[in-house]
């Protein structure tokens, strides 16, 4: 079997470089154990900052020890109560391609309700974060205006769908002229920018005459900025990501104190952990939307274990629409 482990810490973009394959030895299960082999892996933004040897809300990834993330695993041995050889199930898991885990490190999932990767994607972190970042922070009114960055990805394409179920009139901030086409043609966005090839700011006098009243933020920098510049008094600001600033040293901003005191404007952080005690109720709402067709779910998938490091850094390309995830 193998695994993947960091093996430098990156300066700046992280590079195939970074990572190193490993083959490993399984320990025999001890009791209340599963083996558990590698369906899905998840790669997703957040873990750039592990990579990092810095202080933050999750601990450094250690030097040449195995990289966790979000995995989707089938039971293949167990000596626990809990779980049965052909289970699915979903937790934080070492890069490998098998691994022997407590039963309790891992919750089951329902195979019959959804394909089991949605665990990762709509149904599991990035639509959770979706749901609560933008019901519980930005809180968006029929009528309003809500714009979200990064929004043909994971969470953006999710937050923006809620935003329609909930009235709003929604805008679409992207970098490919297919993402564009998507959020507008398959999800229903009412106006779309390319930041690649649009000048932001014009954009967005263009797509939101009447202001902003809600922010997503995912990528930060000049985006961020320029969504800034244009708030409505009172206008919620949930603090989703920062991408765009995730390999940079330097703090791409923006500077905001004016344009919050001018607007009445609230900006806030926040982390999908924190509301662990309401993820069953996040569930079963995302999961009836996807269920009645509100709610659609893009995934893009990279096949083989050979092929995670260059997912994760497809983060930082827009290699992907909807979730990025690795399908072993
Ligand atoms: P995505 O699926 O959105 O993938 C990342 C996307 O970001 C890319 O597809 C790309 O799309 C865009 N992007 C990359 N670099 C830049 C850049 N320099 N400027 C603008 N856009 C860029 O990832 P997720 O949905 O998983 O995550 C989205 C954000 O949410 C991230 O910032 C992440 O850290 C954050 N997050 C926060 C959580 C929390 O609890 N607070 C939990 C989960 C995610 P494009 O082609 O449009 O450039």
């Amino acid at each position: 079997e193998q695994q993947i482990v960091l093996a430098s810490r990156p300066e700046g973009r992280p590079t195939r470089d970074t990572f190193r394959y490993e083959t490993i030895e399984l320990d025999a299960l001890k009791a209340d154990q599963v083996l558990v082999e590698t369906l899905y892996i998840s790669v997703d933004p957040y873990m750039r900052g592990r990579m990092n040897d810095a202080r933050s809300y999750s601990q450094p990834f250690d030097l040449d020890a195995p990289i966790q993330g979000g995995v989707v695993a089938r039971v293949v041995e167990s000596t626990s109560d809990l779980l049965t050889v052909g289970d699915t199930v979903v937790g934080m898991l070492d890069w490998a391609t098998k691994s022997v885990v407590d039963a309790k490190q891992v919750r089951k999932i329902d195979a019959t309700l959804a394909p089991v990767s949605t665990a990762l994607g709509v149904l599991g972190m990035t639509g959770m974060t979706a749901y609560f970042g933008l019901l519980d922070i930005g809180n968006p009114q029929s009528g309003e205006t809500v714009v979200v960055s990064a929004a043909a990805g994971a969470v953006g394409s999710i937050v923006g769908q809620i935003a329609k179920i909930k009235g709003a009139r929604v805008v679409g901030i992207a970098g490919s002229a297919e993402k564009i086409q998507y959020l507008k043609e398959e999800l229903g966005f009412d106006e779309v920018i390319n930041y690649k090839t649009e000048q932001i700011g014009e954009a967005l006098d263009r797509t939101c005459p009447d202001g902003i009243d809600v922010y997503f933020e995912n990528v930060g920098g000049a985006i961020g900025d320029a969504v800034l510049d244009r708030l409505n008094p009172f206008a919620r600001i949930p603090v989703c990501g920062a991408i765009s600033g995730y390999n940079e040293q330097a703090d791409l901003g923006p500077r905001v104190q004016s344009k919050l005191i001018i607007a009445r404007a609230r900006m806030q952080g926040f982390l999908v952990g924190d509301y662990g005690k309401r993820f069953k109720e996040a569930a079963e709402q995302l999961g009836k939307w996807v269920s009645n067709g509100e709610l659609k779910y893009e995934e893009t998938i990279f096949e083989g274990f050979e092929q995670v490091p260059d997912a994760f850094l497809g983060l930082f390309d827009g290699s992907n629409t909807g979730k990025l995830l690795v399908k072993l």
